[in-house]
């Protein structure tokens, strides 16, 4: 993992002061760490039962339709707001300053089906646990949660208590 760690780009102060971004356009143009990082995905959720693979605008769905794909299982977006043309569900849900919103179509998934979300990163958890939550208004099952990132020391997972996440690289500090 520490080689695959060695492909993210740490960009300080974008996009603005203070904040320590995560690139991984780095990773995602290297065809051997890539595909590495989606066949370890789906090694972990191979022996689950998935119904659909669900990914986060923008960059989960970068993840999620390759792990989509190599599952043999759909794909559902979750979007911003007003992005997504027929009927949705919406969850908000609180930022530092003010609050943000995400949304899925209302026929996305089916009633008792198993979803696996996935994401680049694990920041503050706020947009994976609104997610989890239109998941469950919409009576689906979140069956388990991917990040190819996670930034330790913001304690995402502290929302995300009641589920199965599978993280393949971690960071402890800035
Ligand atoms: P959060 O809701 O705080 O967990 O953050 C959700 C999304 O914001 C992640 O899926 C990332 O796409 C993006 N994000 C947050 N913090 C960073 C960061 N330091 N570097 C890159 N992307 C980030």
């Amino acid at each position: 993992m520490e080689e695959l760690k060695s492909f993210i780009r740490h960009v300080q102060d974008f996009p603005k002061k203070g904040i320590g971004f995560k690139d991984i356009t780095t990773l995602l143009k290297e065809e051997p760490q890539f595909c590495r990082v989606i066949d370890l995905i789906c090694e972990h959720f191979n022996n689950k039962k998935i119904d659909s693979v669900l990914g986060i605008e923008a960059r989960g769905f970068i993840f999620a339709g390759a792990v989509a794909y190599k599952l043999k299982k759909g794909m559902i977006p979750v979007r911003k707001p007003g992005k997504l043309p027929a009927e949705t569900i919406k969850e908000e849900y609180m930022l530092e300053y003010g609050t943000d919103a995400v949304e899925m179509h209302l026929d996305a998934v089916k009633s008792g089906s198993k979803v696996l979300i996935v994401d680049d990163l694990l920041a503050t958890g706020g947009t994976v646990k609104a997610t989890c939550n239109l998941i469950e208004k919409a009576g689906g099952i979140v069956q388990g949660i991917a990040f190819l990132i996670e930034l330790d020391f913001l304690k995402g997972r502290d929302k995300l208590k009641d589920y199965d996440i599978f993280t393949l690289l971690h960071f402890e500090s800035e």
